[in-house]
């Protein structure tokens, strides 16, 4: 189990800058490229045509005039724990409004957060999983700001020690859009706790607040800017979400709000080295909707400095709307300073062992690129490598024949499989 040392409050100044999307410039390689494709049945193994891959990269050039688009996707992962982060209130999605509460996740003064050891618990998996250096003496930190459903006037989140940094994510991208192994960096995963829910009335006139979400345990986790199109943004988004469900930590329902993807992005001519003005995009409920906000963000700021209007691209959030395809803006965005982060005094250091760690580490299931990789080595194609390897279900795996390098796909095929699961 993890260990709780309570360390005093800390005093000293929070130094380190670099927590930002856009904070650390380290890059990664990328791993070999993978084109082929064959059905399962044939063992002959087909090449895509040329001309899909080429046009679709000639495409997206063209697309981009001359310029590159730098997107960073944080993502917010609800973790399915028995009780919240810093209490023994339940967490039951869809749940009678203000049904799961207590005067810890209402807010009230003179209560006090315990911090539910499971949570720690996950993020160490999900850290783990994501390859990242794990910090072994981690704090807690006050983010504040004021909105109806936070009672508290902050949240419960890590600042300058998050739990884990400097991981990476491994994926392939689907055969239809161009395919190819890509891995993104991975900056942080913190932990923090989650906000209520404002209910809006019909009439606009007021709104209910539901606090059932008030410090339910997520972890946010923060890529290195190294995504260039809407589609690896969604990729890397759908890894995260198998991710989450290979490890149990989470059931990555976008709909239910489970896992939420709150998207960056800026472009720049290409040859220059600073970011330009980056903005935020927020309201996609699903991949899809991610890839296609993306794309759609790209070309406005695009065309606006081919029409020598960049300075109307301003540091923002903007939300996505489904029905007509386009982003507006809902605010200006806040900067890291105004949330005046200090040490949470009520909550003592995140302390784990080794032995823990290691712990953790050897109960990990094997995992969506691992599998990837392992059906690879067997021979099928990539296609189906990609389809075998998204469902955490699909447990049967096919055997080799000992005195042929083909696979058995006898009785039953990866196509029984897909079916009878
Ligand atoms: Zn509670």
């Amino acid at each position: 189990m993890a260990l709780t040392l309570l360390r005093g409050i800390r005093t000293q100044t929070l130094l380190r800058a670099n927590v930002g999307l856009f904070g650390t410039t380290q890059r990664l390689p990328l791993a070999h490229l993978t084109t082929r494709v064959e059905s399962v049945q044939t063992t002959e193994p087909k090449t895509v045509p040329k001309s899909i891959q080429q046009a679709t990269k000639e495409a997206a050039e063209q697309k981009m005039q001359g310029f590159e688009a730098v997107i960073g996707i944080e993502t917010h992962v609800q973790l399915s724990t028995i009780t919240k982060a810093f209490c023994s209130c339940p967490y039951d999605y869809g749940s009678q409004p203000n049904s799961t509460v207590c005067p810890t996740c209402m807010g009230h003064p003179g209560t006090l957060p315990v911090l539910n050891t499971k949570v720690v618990e996950c993020a160490v998996k999900v850290a783990l999983a994501l390859n990242c250096e794990i910090s072994m003496t981690s704090k807690f930190d006050r983010k504040q700001y004021f909105y109806p459903d936070l009672p508290k006037g902050y949240q419960i989140s890590q600042f300058d020690i998050p739990i884990a940094e400097k991981g990476y994510l491994d994926l392939d991208l689907p055969v239809e859009f161009g395919g190819g192994h890509r891995r993104f960096g991975i900056t942080r995963v913190h932990m923090e706790e989650d906000a209520g829910k404002l209910l809006h009335s019909e009439s606009g006139n007021y709104s209910q607040v539901d606090l059932n979400r008030a410090g339910v345990p997520l972890l946010e986790i923060v890529p290195e800017p190294d995504m260039r199109t809407g589609i690896e943004a969604a990729e890397y988004g759908a890894e995260m979400q198998r991710l989450v469900r290979y490890l149990g930590v989470g059931n990555g329902n976008m709909q239910e709000g489970s896992l939420r993807c709150d998207v960056n992005v800026s472009v720049r001519p290409i040859g220059q080295s600073e970011f330009g003005t980056k903005v935020e995009i927020k309201n996609m409920n699903s991949f899809n909707e991610i890839s296609r906000a993306i794309d759609y963000e790209i070309s406005r700021q695009i065309r606006l400095h081919k029409e020598s209007q960049a300075d109307e691209i301003v540091q923002e959030t903007r939300l996505w709307d489904e029905s007509s395809q386009k982003t507006f803006t809902m605010r200006k965005k806040e900067g890291l300073a105004d949330y005046r982060y200090f040490p949470e005094p009520d909550l003592p250091e995140v302390v784990l062992t080794s032995e823990y760690v290691d712990e953790i580490r050897n109960s990990l299931p094997e995992l969506p690129e691992a599998k990837r990789r392992r059906y690879e080595n067997m021979g099928l194609s990539m296609q189906d490598v990609i389809f075998l390897a998204n469902d955490d279900n699909i447990k049967y795996l096919p055997t080799i024949r000992s005195n042929s390098s083909s696979i058995g796909l006898g009785k039953p095929s990866c196509r029984d499989i897909s079916l009878a699961r």
